[in-house]
């Protein structure tokens, strides 16, 4: 799979169903965030090599699409069942470059599956419509054909679960599938596409481009990429939106998230607590459903709600990805936890209140990675910047709020609306809030909302652009075009050749 240059692992490309060298000569650095050392370089294509490899992915097309959907289906399942046989290989993989631990990455594969399992439908979800004799001895029927070769651009935070839930059904349907994944985390991507191989994928039907800028932008240039399914942060979402629709493209871009959750004065606390140290702080916050703020209701609800979570936080414990005893792993770069140092700091300077400092954790001390404990930020305000932003790393915050009417007003007004929950035992409460949220993934007592494989999956607001959903049904639609004929086989004798002027009616 890689090569070796200047003493540095140099991974590849992976074109026409082979592991092929990058020509472009760019590279960059891929960390692992546990050491913080250089494990690899990755190839960045350029434009030209994105333009030979969509030709490859072109040529795929036609075989792919008029092989069986019986036959594809059978391809699917071995690939389901190679990705089972290899979770270890592949959890370590995804340890390796993302820093997430071991049992988060194991969980990771386990909702990609998924993804995959839902894609085995794909004879079920393909299946069109027909209506017999709509007139004059004419049936009418629809088909959902395959689009032709479509792309997925991912981000680093999934190396695995993102990118199957992408692209297995585009496979399913039939299309030609052209991957760029997070230049951060190239080798999972690289592993799929062995995978993908030994369950007999047709050469050319699964490619992986890895890159930056240049190829993302090549690749929403060229004409003969039809769909693209993009996932990452919300500027560059927006961007690849407008720039996909411009050239004419089917886009459905998912961006990033601020995710509450609402404690009302009658929820279970401690059940609360329990959700919120998971859902904020589990993969070191770098989730796009993590949970962001909690959003107690009510003074007395703060007091004992943060009362009870401080201990909790306090407990908390940061590792290497193949720690045992690590709650959650180190962040991605040194970059990406600067970053979250200044939300921290600024806020602090705005009059948050620090519960919980992670700034410094005592691992830092024998270690390079790029470590950051939990942190917890009481009274944080709808005005600081730590609110209104998405924090991708683990500072999560409170914010306190005197009713539902003003959590869910709150909540509206934010700019993101990915996912959201509320705990509480009222079932008026959870209604009424079900019924006004502005958010597209919405939990009663659910720590993440995060919808099952056959499931749609989608934010609202700037957490999304374009229609179309990432798994559930959704994704046959996005990735096929509707057909629909209309056919008439009169009997020899009664051929009738007389031509109609008028506007075809049924009559
Ligand atoms: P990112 O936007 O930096 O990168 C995502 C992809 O876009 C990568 O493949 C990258 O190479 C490419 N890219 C980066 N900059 C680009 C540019 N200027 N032009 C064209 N392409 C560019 O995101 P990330 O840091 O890898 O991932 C984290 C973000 O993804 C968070 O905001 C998170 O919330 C979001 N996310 C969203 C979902 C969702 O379903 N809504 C799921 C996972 C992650």
């Amino acid at each position: 799979m890689t090569t070796v240059k200047s003493g540095m692992t140099t991974l590849t490309h992976f074109i026409g169903g082979e592991m092929k060298a990058g020509k472009s000569d760019r590279f960059g650095k891929v960390y692992n965030p546990s050491t913080g050392e250089v494990t690899a370089l990755c190839p960045y294509a350029s434009a030209d090599e994105v333009n030979e490899t969509v030709e490859v992915a072109h040529a795929a097309f036609a075989g792919w699409k008029n092989t069986s959907v019986g036959k594809r289906v059978e391809i699917l399942h071995r690939f389901r069942s190679l990705l089972v046989q290899e979770t270890d290989k592949l959890a370590e993989m995804i340890g390796l470059e993302n820093g997430k631990t071991i049992s988060d990455a194991k969980g990771e594969i386990s909702r990609g599956i998924e993804s995959v399992d839902f894609a085995i439908n794909a004879p079920q979800m393909l299946k069109g419509e027909y209506s017999v004799n709509v007139g004059g001895d004419i049936n009418a029927y629809s088909l959902k054909q395959p689009l032709g070769v479509v792309a997925a651009i991912s981000p680093f935070n999934f190396p695995v679960m993102v990118p199957l839930a992408m692209t297995s059904m585009a496979v399913a349907v039939g299309n030609a599938v052209i991957l760029k994944p997070s230049e951060r985390v190239p080798n999972s991507a690289l592993f799929i596409s062995e995978l993908w191989k030994k369950a007999g994928l047709p050469d050319g039907v699964w490619t992986i481009i890895n890159g930056d800028k240049e190829a993302v932008d090549a690749i929403l240039r060229n004409p003969k990429v039809h769909a693209i399914s993009f996932v990452g942060s919300t500027r560059v979402a927006e961007y690849v939106y407008h720039e996909g629709c411009r050239n004419n493209k089917r886009v459905a871009a998912f961006g990033g998230g601020k995710n509450h959750m609402i404690i009302m004065p009658d929820a279970d606390l401690d059940q609360a607590v329990n959700a919120f140290l998971g859902a904020a702080y589990g993969s070191a916050s770098q989730r796009c459903m993590a949970i962001s703020a909690a959003m107690p209701v009510g003074e007395k609800t703060a007091e004992v709600f943060v009362q009870k979570l401080r201990t909790r936080v306090k407990e908390l414990k940061v590792g290497a990805y193949n720690d045992e005893q690590a709650d959650f792993g180190a962040v991605i770069t040194q970059e990406s936890k600067d970053t979250i140092l200044k939300y921290i700091n600024e806020s602090l300077a705005e009059g948050a209140e620090l519960t919980v400092d992670g700034r410094n954790p005592e691992i830092c001390e024998k270690e390079n990675g790029f470590y950051l404990g939990a942190t917890l930020l009481d009274r944080v305000t709808p005005e600081m910047k730590i609110y209104r932003d998405e924090v991708f790393g683990p500072a999560r915050i409170v914010v306190h709020v005197n009713s539902l009417d003003e959590a869910i007003e709150l909540i509206n007004s934010h700019e993101y609306g990915n996912g959201v929950t509320i705990f509480t035992e009222s079932g008026s409460a959870a209604r009424k809030f079900t019924e006004q949220i502005e958010v597209g993934m919405v939990g009663v007592n659910v720590p993440i909302p995060i919808p099952v494989g056959y499931h749609n999956f989608g934010g609202w607001k700037r957490s999304k652009f374009g229609e179309g959903h990432m798994f559930g049904p959704d994704t046959v639609r996005f990735f096929t075009k509707t057909k629909t004929v209309s056919e008439k086989w009169p009997e020899a004798k009664a051929k009738d050749h007389k031509t109609e002027f008028a506007f075809p009616s049924n009559n």
